[in-house]
């Protein structure tokens, strides 16, 4: 990943690829006290935009104030480092990752004299779980790992330490053979994939866990409204794991994994085992969105171009 051409923002300024670095008493590498995002471009008709931009951008902002940390740029210069990371390295669809971190200024969980660096990242990035999964659907396995309980560390913010949990629950599915995780909450109910917002659909209806043990998904959000203006039911409730074995058809939600359908939990096949009608069409109309083919919408997608 870095070594390669391109530029990087890093504090407010355009630095090479290459010399995009860190120190490695850098307090977040130690400790994972860090905020990020991620979010992609898509190749739209009048050039690459990126999709939801304001609302990524207005996430990370929140887990920054979750987590108590000061933010030295504006939302306009974040907005404009992400536009930026897309131009600047002629890119046309991509993902950026976006983070906050505390620097190498102290060392210690009492350091006070921290600050906080900001990077903007983007690099071309395909079907995060794989192209043919998009059509056939993944195979995924309860994990053994409870998910982060709300008053250990704070949901709601997209913070870096949160993903040791993610981490560990996504190894032991791919160690026993399965595509993700689903982690449940410390109550036993459904919680969310290691990075991905968790749907199923029963009887014509769409059904989606509440976020108390799940992030605010930007991708769960679109589809909620999508769904919805198709005159689907949309429903926020508890969802246990035996729910989704007798499910219809079930999905993960997420900016990096898109509309990914489940065709397998736990060793039983969901609906005809492979990707349903219901999340086929969710799964069209969330690209064609994306893409900028539908007009309705038009405030989802930020053009990189002004
Ligand atoms: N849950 C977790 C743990 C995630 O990391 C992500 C990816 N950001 C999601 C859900 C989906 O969120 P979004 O749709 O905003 O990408």
């Amino acid at each position: 990943m870095d070594d390669r051409d391109g530029t990087i923002w890093l504090d407010g300024k355009w630095v090479d690829w290459r010399d995009a670095k860190t120190h490695v008493l850098t307090h977040t590498l130690h400790y994972g006290g860090g905020v990020f995002e991620g979010l992609r471009a898509y190749h739209a008709e009048k050039g690459p935009a990126i999709f939801k931009m304001k609302e990524h951008t207005d996430r990370l902002f929140r887990s920054a104030h979750i987590m108590n940390m000061p933010m030295p740029f504006s939302k306009d210069e974040i907005n404009e480092a992400q536009r930026g990371s897309i131009s600047k390295n002629n890119l046309d669809s991509a993902y950026i990752r976006t983070m906050c971190f505390y620097g190498s200024e102290g060392m210690g969980l009492r350091a006070d004299n921290l600050k906080v660096h900001v990077m903007v990242a983007a690099w071309t990035w395909g079907a995060y779980l794989g192209a043919d999964n998009m059509e056939k659907g993944i195979r995924i396995r309860t994990s053994s790992y409870t998910r982060n309980h709300v008053n250990s560390t704070m949901l709601k913010a997209k913070a870096n330490g949160n993903y040791i949990n993610s981490i560990l629950a996504l190894q032991e599915a791919k160690a026993n053979g399965y595509d993700e995780a689903l982690l449940l909450d410390h109550e036993g109910f459904c919680a969310e994939g290691s990075g991905e917002n968790l749907f199923i659909v029963r009887d014509g209806k769409l059904y989606t866990p509440e976020t108390t043990s799940a992030l605010e998904g930007i991708t769960r959000d679109t589809i909620m409204t999508i769904a919805a203006e198709q005159g689907l039911e949309v429903i926020v409730k508890r969802i246990s794991r035996d729910e989704v074995y007798i499910a219809d058809e079930a999905f993960f939600t997420g900016s990096a994994a898109e509309v990914t359908p489940i065709r397998e939990h736990d060793g039983r096949t969901i609906g005809s085992g492979s990707r349903g009608p219901i999340t086929e069409k969710l799964q069209a109309l969330y690209f064609d969105y994306v893409h900028g083919r539908r007009d309705d919408h038009a405030e989802w997608l930020t053009y990189v171009a002004k």
